[in-house]
């Protein structure tokens, strides 16, 4: 039997709450709903969660802010929910460590789907490694059946997702990789709309390791630029 997953949805508005749990629980996941921030962050130390489906505006501190606590103690993939279609806000929210956002309104259909999508990207990382190898650029060290990622020996705290697109960015060393291809092999969409998160991710990145290690190819993608 498959072992039960626990999904934390965290939204005020309790029809919407209500809806999610629902069809999230019709998919056979566990859910517990918090209403506010301080209850999210405390829900998900008392009884840590698979995956989060978390609103942005929230009572007591946001859902950034949420997303920030959470990241900092235990790495959880994120999908966030906002109701404005402000791309800074998005940015933001990619940035302090969710995986996914939905606009709203969005269907039911489509929330599972996603939530899909990141349990099975955050299982197949958690999976043993076919290969334990590290490997090791110049300063730059990824030990692969660790998640552990170094740079000039300085361990950089990257989410499930960070770590996944630069393992995929390192098995292509110097090579362009089109922002499509990235989306496609890291977060398993076929479609291109979503390339604005490919790019947020790749800012996480930069920001954690150094803004010197990905070249951007305007128009294009980007490569790892590492010694050989
Ligand atoms: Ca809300």
């Amino acid at each position: 039997m498959e072992i039960e997953r626990r999904v934390l949805v965290v939204e005020d508005e309790r029809t919407i709450a209500e809806a999610v749990a629902a069809r999230l629980r019709a998919e056979g996941f566990a859910v517990e709903v918090a209403g506010d921030g301080p209850s999210a962050v405390e829900a998900a130390r008392r009884n840590p969660p698979d995956a989060i489906v978390l609103d942005v505006m929230l009572p007591g501190f946001d859902g950034l802010e949420v997303c920030r606590r959470i990241q900092a103690e235990r790495p959880v993939p994120i999908l966030m929910l906002t109701a404005r279609d402000d791309e800074t806000d998005l940015l933001v929210g990619l940035a302090v460590g969710a995986d996914d956002y939905m606009v709203k309104p969005f269907s039911m259909r489509e929330l599972a789907a996603r939530v899909h999508a990141l349990l099975r990207r955050a299982q197949k990382g958690q999976a043993p490694a076919r290969d334990d190898k590290i490997l090791r650029f110049g300063d730059l060290e990824i030990n692969q059946s660790e998640r552990r990622v170094q740079r000039a020996g300085v361990e950089a705290h990257l989410t499930p997702t960070e770590f996944d697109l630069l393992v995929h960015l390192a098995a292509h060393p110097r090579t362009v990789l089109p922002r499509e291809r990235l989306l496609a092999d890291v977060w398993g969409w076929a479609d291109a709309s979503g390339t604005r998160t490919v790019d947020s991710h790749i800012k996480g990145l930069r920001r954690k390791l150094g803004s010197d290690l990905i070249r951007t190819v305007h128009g294009v993608g980007y490569a790892l630029e590492v010694e050989k």
